[in-house]
């Protein structure tokens, strides 16, 4: 079972994830992975990434690198633990590509949709977990958390507005696989939520 997680800045993701996670074990091996990273050679494309080294990468260049990260992260670590029977629970996933570099950034759809037909090819998600709240509480969520990777978060509000504009039209687009989070309230409530679209799988 392959299960991602979706949302954006502040939807609280991580939390939720290893909530997931800890429900999970009593079922067997859970992996619990990310991306971009999730791989040694995933993780150092990650730094190039995210931690404000390079100043700037065109929506394509960053897609690119996007994709090496995720055919790395699919190949080393996503394959074979599928392989041996364990779940796995991947922080964003080909969704957020969509989002961030195709909605958010303007890399060209069709880009996108060759590179995840070619790239990904079948190992996609059986079940995706997008979590969804207004983007000012998001953003609020993430400040006072202070932690954060600068270079990507400082993108304004409109781009935070296309990102959650998208996720809401894959969940729209592909209700067998996506599964639409109302992730504006409590985290026990949230939590309870996940596992209801998660067992409603397992079953
Ligand atoms: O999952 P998390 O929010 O920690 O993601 C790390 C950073 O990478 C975020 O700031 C997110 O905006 C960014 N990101 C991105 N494009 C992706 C995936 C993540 O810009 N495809």
């Amino acid at each position: 079972l392959f299960i991602s997680l979706e949302g954006g800045e502040g939807a609280g993701k991580s939390t939720q994830l290893k909530r997931l996670a800890d429900r999970l074990k009593p079922r067997g091996e859970v992996v619990v992975t990310r991306e971009p990273g999730g791989s040694p050679g995933a993780e150092a494309i990650r730094a190039l990434l995210v931690t404000g080294a390079v100043d700037r990468w065109s929506p394509i260049s960053e897609t690119l690198l996007m994709y090496a990260a995720r055919r790395d992260h699919i190949e080393r670590t996503i394959e074979p633990a599928l392989a041996r029977g364990a779940i796995v629970l991947c922080d964003r996933f080909f969704d957020s590509t969509r989002a961030y570099q195709g909605a958010g950034g303007s890399a060209p759809a069709a880009l996108i949709a060759a590179l995840e037909r070619d790239v990904v090819g079948d190992v996609r998600p059986d079940l995706t977990l997008i979590l969804d709240m207004p983007v000012e509480t998001g953003l609020a969520r993430a400040a006072a958390r202070g932690e954060g990777e600068a270079r990507f978060e400082a993108k304004g509000l409109a781009f935070h507005q296309r990102l959650r504009a998208a996720f809401l039209a894959i969940a729209e687009a592909e209700p067998a696989r996506c599964v639409l989070i109302d992730a504006d309230a409590g985290i026990d409530e949230v939590e309870a939520r996940i596992w209801r679209a998660v067992e409603a799988r397992l079953a």
